[in-house]
């Protein structure tokens, strides 16, 4: 059952990437765990499956450290600057970087761990007010911030757009936070010059976020079904 939605899915961001003349392993798909059991994460990794996003600490605590297989996990909810130390060690990658104070945090504890953290900003492209995120125009502030004060890699940037019933209406957001990355990426800023990560688009939109440049799609529901 899962392996048959994981299998539509790839096949779904395949067809994207072609539409949009990109290959397939510039996009990899982050199944999000969170209030999801560990029986259907061990489903899913049955079917291949290596990486996961978690929001909640506590709950991916456990799922982390009792993990055998070693698999890939990204933090993609809020994140409080008490649990930054916690944070660094359980992840490998933060992708919801929106404050300096977080970013020297998680800095300093991913080095006691003997590890450079790698992590996204997250902007708040649609300018909400009850969403986090830096805003795009101080993004690059940031950015510059914490490349003169951390060791943390900036791999690139990560958005959730207002909600909309319509995926469509996600697009010109997406097309945002691509465009501010590529301003970022031109001025040299991000760890690595050819790479860069742009993680958008979940269950509803993600194809749209492809055809847009998404390089990671965070897709829950749509993989595992509805959350405890
Ligand atoms: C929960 C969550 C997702 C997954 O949402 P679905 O609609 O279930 O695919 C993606 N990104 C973030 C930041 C989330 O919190």
């Amino acid at each position: 059952m899962l392996c048959d939605t994981l299998e539509k899915i790839n096949r779904k961001i395949e067809h994207a990437t072609e539409r949009s003349g990109r290959t397939r392993d510039s996009v990899r798909l982050v199944a999000v765990s969170k209030r999801q059991s560990m029986e259907k994460i061990g489903q899913a990794v049955s079917c291949g499956q290596v990486l996961f996003g978690e929001n909640y600490l506590q709950e991916a605590q456990e799922k982390i450290t009792g993990d055998k297989n070693r698999l890939c996990w990204h933090f993609i909810g809020h994140l409080q600057s008490n649990k930054a130390g916690l944070a660094a060690k359980l992840f490998d990658v933060i992708e919801t970087v929106d404050r300096i104070k977080i970013a020297r945090l998680l800095d300093k504890h991913a080095g006691q761990c003997g590890k450079k953290m790698e992590i996204l900003l997250q902007v708040n492209i649609g300018r909400e007010k009850q969403k986090h995120g830096v805003l795009p125009e101080h993004t690059e502030a940031l950015l510059r911030a914490v490349l003169q004060e951390t060791k943390c890699k900036v791999c690139g940037l990560m958005t959730m757009p207002p909600w909309s019933v319509h995926p469509e209406d996600s697009r010109t957001y997406f097309r945002k936070l691509r465009l501010l990355s590529e301003q970022l990426a031109d001025k040299g800023l991000f760890a690595s010059q050819d790479k860069i990560e742009l993680s958008m688009g979940m269950s509803a939109d993600y194809t749209v976020a492809i055809e847009e440049g998404a390089t990671l799609v965070r897709v829950g529901t749509a993989l595992f079904g509805k959350r405890d």
